[in-house]
């Protein structure tokens, strides 16, 4: 009975509180609704998330196996390019006795010399093949312990990944469920609003970002942020009719109404 003008209640006054009382329901169930549509669409895109949180771990994995894969192409190559090394060092090798055989059978100091030269010459053609091929052993030891490694990081990482993607499975299994109770107790609201005003509802949350429901505080739509004029949060206050934001045309209420708080126990 509170809220009534302190004169003697005649029946103008007991339709008045009817009709407060009845619009105190409305915006009630407006509000739980309200509340209800806001952990559907939190619920929805922490869902929506899982599968490019999934797509981002299988990316990681891709990355680290693709410089794994590099590695692995760079050490083949190296090792061909020692094998060709060594057989130049054959060859070269062959050559030099093949020139120190002709050294035996020169008829001429001319072709003595030349044979000495091309020894020479093949001894350090020789040397330096040597360096290369030692230097290109160096290098194949290197990538090899690094690859071993890699290799092993890579296991690890592959099994770590497969047991976030499970998890995030997990997770999204328990949205999917949410979302499936939200469907219901929306439904259950739903069902004890009048058509026209859950239309009128429905339509102000797809055009007005989701929030059809906004408090009022001392005189400021706590959505849109801008004044109403004083006469009308009065009427506001008073709470006998339906009223909108005039600014953001949001159904509005009087935030300071304790009648209107939330009943205890909605999670989130
Ligand atoms: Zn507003």
């Amino acid at each position: 009975m509170r809220g009534i003008p302190n004169s003697a209640p005649g029946p103008w006054h007991i339709i008045m509180h009817c009709e407060v009382i009845a619009l105190q329901e409305k915006l009630k169930l407006l509000i739980q609704l309200q509340d209800c549509d806001n952990r559907i669409t939190d619920t929805r895109r922490k869902r929506d998330d899982c599968p490019l949180r999934i797509a981002k771990l299988e990316k990681e994995l891709e990355a680290f196996q693709a410089t794994v894969q590099e590695d692995q192409e760079r050490l083949e190559a190296l090792k061909k390019e020692r094998r060709e090394v060594e057989r130049d060092i054959d060859d070269a090798e062959t050559k030099k006795r093949k020139s120190q055989a002709k050294l035996s059978s020169v008829s001429s100091n001319k072709e003595y010399r030349a044979a000495l030269k091309e020894i020479d010459e093949l001894d350090r053609t020789r040397i330096l093949l040597e360096d290369k091929a030692l230097e290109l052993m160096e290098q194949i030891e290197t990538l090899e312990e690094k690859l071993k490694a890699s290799k092993k990081e890579l296991e690890g990482l592959k099994e770590k990944i497969a047991k976030d993607k499970k998890a995030i499975e997990e997770e999204m299994k328990t949205l999917e469920q949410k979302l499936t109770s939200l469907a219901q107790e929306r439904d259950q609201l739903c069902r004890q609003i009048e058509p026209p005003l859950l239309s009128r509802y429905d339509l102000l949350r797809e055009r007005k970002g989701g929030l059809a429901i906004s408090p009022v505080t001392s005189g400021v739509c706590q959505t849109c942020h801008m004044g109403i004029p004083p006469q009308k949060f009065n009427e506001l206050i008073r709470g006998e009719e339906l009223m909108s934001c005039p600014n953001c045309q949001r159904i509005i209420y009087w935030g300071d109404n304790k009648e209107l708080k939330e009943p205890a126990g909605s999670s989130e």
